[in-house]
């Protein structure tokens, strides 16, 4: 839902960043307001799972120029766990399975740390499990993967159902879900878009990374961005996507070349 005077939790401003010297972010700007759903679209390479791994603070990648406000705080300034504490919460494209670490105690353990920092006391396992039950229901998961090491033997559905359930345990106020969709047959994409729905609220983001006009139908963004080696280069509603899906990026390179001589 879009209320252009709702906070801003996240600014992005003129964001480059480089993985081994190479640059890859290329002065990306983007503001997201409370409330907001945003879908991030662009051609496989375009920089957008770098994008998600710079703002939770993955260290192969470095920040050149540029800055990122969190709720107007100076995100960059914050480690990867610190993030994680204040609301940054990333949905990988591709979970890590952790042979041998319980996914309950896993979840419980991250949880407990987001806790803290919001003033609410720890979860002792038992108190935990109360909680981890009602929020099963979100992502429709059976108990039995709480018994289970993190992802590990899950399928690529479940790896991702058990993306969403650690995100309706964190509460984070921004997520951001690089292609949750990915590998996902038609029942667990409903699911795991009725779960991203239901988490949504007039205090959090989502910013949803995705190829799929089919993810889109599910989850509505309230904006659309295209981005293009390194940097967003369009902006639009929702009916951005549905062009995108019509004509492909080619339409969009003619257009931005046209208006480029215009
Ligand atoms: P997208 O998610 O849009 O498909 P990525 O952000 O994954 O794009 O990648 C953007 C570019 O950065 C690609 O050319 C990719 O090869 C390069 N890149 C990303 N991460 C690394 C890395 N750790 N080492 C080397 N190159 C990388
Ligand atoms: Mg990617």
């Amino acid at each position: 839902m879009i209320r252009p005077d709702s906070q801003v939790l996240i600014d992005i401003r003129d964001l480059h960043a480089c993985v081994e010297d190479q640059l890859i972010l290329n002065g990306v700007n983007l503001t997201i307001r409370a409330g907001e759903i945003h879908a991030l679209m662009g051609r496989n390479g375009s920089g957008k799972s770098t994008l998600s791994k710079v703002l939770a603070g993955h260290p192969a990648y470095t920040v050149t120029k540029g800055s990122v406000l969190f709720l107007g705080e100076d995100l960059l300034a914050l480690d990867p766990e610190q993030r994680a504490r204040i609301g940054v919460f990333l949905g990988f494209q591709y979970p890590v399975e952790i042979p041998g670490v319980s996914n309950l105690e896993f979840l419980r353990v991250s949880t407990n740390a987001r806790r803290l920092q919001q003033g609410q006391e720890e979860l002792d396992t038992f108190a935990f499990e109360d909680l981890v039950r009602g929020r099963l229901d979100v992502v429709q998961m059976d108990p039995a993967f709480l018994d289970r090491s993190v992802n590990q033997g899950f399928s690529g559905g479940e790896k991702k159902r058990n993306e969403i359930l650690q995100m309706a345990l964190l509460e984070p106020v921004v997520a951001i879900l690089d292609e949750t969709d990915s590998g996902l047959d038609i029942d667990a994409l409903r699911i795991v878009a009725s779960g991203v729905n239901q988490l949504a609220n007039a205090d959090n983001t989502t910013l949803l990374i995705t190829h799929y006009q089919r993810l889109l139908d599910l989850i509505k963004p309230d904006y659309v961005h295209v981005m293009d080696a390194g940097r967003i280069v369009r902006s639009g509603g929702k009916d951005l996507a549905l062009e995108l899906e019509q004509h492909g990026y080619e339409w969009l390179d003619r257009d931005l070349a046209n208006q480029e001589l215009a």
